[in-house]
């Protein structure tokens, strides 16, 4: 049986639900583990060892992001970025100290390009994409949301660049079963065996090679 991590939620304070709540939900809808991953100003360290903690860092620009990596780097297991801007983009993928970029297509532009994907690749960053685009966001900001992610897709498919999904969840509403995540991903051109890994041993693999440095 496979073993799906959702490394992209935001409890309380940042969201609504505390951890033990998402952690209830998520294991009735089939998660084997999830990543508790606050956005850097909501950042709290909680108490539940059998969770995932994990920082998604907001920065304004390079410098600022290098410093914040730095001081989060040794206090949680999975260190994200809040990408969107170019050059946060492209920092973050430059940098062995990342696990994953979060939403890269989040700003004005796609956010990835054949540059910042080689970089991703030979420091092993990961993409992560969240799903939740298909039911938080208008129409018309929807369809160039999954436009740019199915580029970005594709850039990492041709590269060979890690990529997760995750449901970005901020209340135990927002969190989606394994299975209906898969469904969703088909509409970004993903198969199943390729949102199975997206879902599972990948996301399984960034937190094991942290738990053994
Ligand atoms: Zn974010």
């Amino acid at each position: 049986m496979r073993r799906y991590v959702d490394l992209g939620i935001h409890a309380f304070p940042e969201g609504a639900d505390t951890p033990k709540r998402f952690e209830l939900v998520a294991s009735k809808l089939g998660f084997h583990n999830i990543g508790i991953v606050y956005h850097s100003p909501y950042w709290t360290q909680f108490s539940d060892p059998r969770l995932i903690s994990g920082v998604e860092v907001v920065a304004e620009g390079v410098s600022e992001l290098r410093k914040k990596i730095a001081s989060y780097r040794h206090a949680v297991t999975i260190l994200s970025v809040h990408g969107g801007n170019e050059k946060i983009n492209r920092s973050a993928c430059g940098d062995d100290r990342v696990d994953v970029l979060m939403h890269p297509e989040s700003g004005r532009h796609s956010g990835l390009n054949q540059v910042t994907a080689k970089l991703a690749k030979k420091t092993g960053v990961a993409m992560g994409f969240n799903l939740d685009y298909f039911w938080k966001t208008k129409e018309s900001e929807k369809a160039r949301l999954l436009a740019f992610q199915r580029k970005n897709i594709a850039l990492c498919k041709k590269f060979g660049v890690g990529f997760i999904i995750t449901s970005d969840a901020y209340s135990h509403y927002d969190l989606r079963a394994p299975k209906e995540l898969k469904a969703l991903a088909r509409l970004l051109f993903l198969k199943p065996n390729e949102s199975d890994a997206a879902l599972s041993s990948t996301p399984l693999q960034i937190v094991e090679r942290r738990c053994q440095m």
